[in-house]
């Protein structure tokens, strides 16, 4: 399965959840590739962080040519997460005919709700000719013990595009593992954060088998 995870708004968490979905799915014995395409190379210079072995390898591809180059590059993979990049829209709609599955992740506030429309209008475009393209929201950077807030809920619900059954909190976990190099399961793998990965993983999985 090939997950793009996508918004053109920075600093919603498209590199934080690819890598730990990546992390997550590599561990339950899948062979996992994660495509880098932000010029940026975050995810690139997390593994360079990393003293450990590598948990997935990473390639970088910022170019609009990801999903060309993908059937070669990808064969020998179980699954395939693209970290996908800020602003460039081209980049964008490269890997969303690439992928069959995009992860959108959106902060509950209504600015980040406003700001995915303009993924979203990729996706609805792709949809046209591509029938079979799943997408989802998923909320990152919920805080600890609230509703996702109901001007959030009634904003997205305006999308043609759900919600995953599956939120991910504001820890800072999240960042310590980062700075490492490593998955947060890897820092503590029975962590509130752990387990979100986890049950978005399953989430995942679940709606796409
Ligand atoms: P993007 O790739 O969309 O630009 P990042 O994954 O780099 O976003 O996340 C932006 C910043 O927010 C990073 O410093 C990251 O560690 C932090 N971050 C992302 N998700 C969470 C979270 N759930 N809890 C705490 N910090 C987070
Ligand atoms: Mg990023």
């Amino acid at each position: 399965m090939i997950i793009a995870i996508l918004n053109q708004k920075g600093g919603v968490g498209k590199t934080t959840l690819s890598i730990n979905l990546a992390a997550s799915l590599a561990r339950s014995g899948a062979r996992v590739l994660l495509i880098d395409a932000d010029p940026q190379g975050s995810s690139l210079d997390w593994a360079a962080m990393r003293q450990e072995t590598p948990l997935f390898p990473i390639v970088g591809l910022p170019r609009p040519t990801i999903h060309k180059e993908i059937a070669q590059i990808g064969k020998d993979y179980d699954h395939i997460v693209i970290d996908g990049p800020p602003r460039v829209t081209e980049l964008a709609r490269s890997a969303i005919m690439a992928a069959d599955v995009i992860l959108i992740p959106v902060q509950p506030s209504p600015y980040d709700v406003w700001a995915a429309d303009e993924v979203v209008k990729l996706i609805q475009d792709a949809k046209i000719y591509k029938e079979t393209l799943i997408s989802f929201f998923v909320i990152n950077r919920k805080i600890t013990n609230t509703a996702i807030g109901r001007d959030v809920g009634e904003a997205l619900a305006a999308y043609p595009i759900p919600i995953l059954d599956a939120a991910i909190t504001q820890r800072i976990i999240f960042a310590e593992s980062a700075a490492q190099g490593k998955a947060v399961y890897e820092i503590d793998q029975t962590s509130f954060a752990a387990n979100e990965i986890e049950s978005l993983k399953d989430a995942l999985l679940k709606e796409t088998n």
